[in-house]
C-alpha cells in the first residue's frame, strides 16, 4: 500500500522506473550522469552495443562523460562506484 514518489528515466530504454523508497528498480551511472534500470543494466552488462544505442552514445559523448569499450567495441557501463575516466 506504498505509493512511490520516487521515479528515474531509464537513459536507455526511456522506461519510468521506480527508485525507492524499498523498490529500486534501477541505479544512477554518476560518471556519466543517467539512470540505467535494472533490465537495461543487465542486459547490456557485456557492454552497450554502440549502434544499438546511437542517440544514448551522441548525447554520452556530447557531455564529454568518460567512455570505454571492451574487446568487442562494446560500452561497458561504468561499476557502481566508479568515480574516475578509467573506469
Ligand atoms: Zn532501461
Amino acid at each position: 500500500m506504498s505509493e512511490f514518489k520516487n521515479f528515474e528515466r531509464c537513459a536507455l530504454c526511456g522506461q519510468q522506473t521506480r527508485f525507492g523508497p524499498h523498490v529500486y528498480e534501477g541505479r544512477p551511472i554518476p560518471l556519466w550522469n543517467v539512470f540505467l534500470c535494472n533490465i537495461c543494466d543487465s542486459s547490456n552488462h557485456d557492454g552497450i552495443v554502440p549502434h544499438m544505442h546511437p542517440k544514448f552514445i551522441g548525447e554520452l559523448k556530447a557531455s564529454g562523460a568518460p567512455m570505454m569499450l571492451n574487446e568487442d567495441g562494446f560500452l561497458k557501463i561504468p561499476p557502481r562506484y566508479a568515480t574516475g575516466s578509467s573506469y
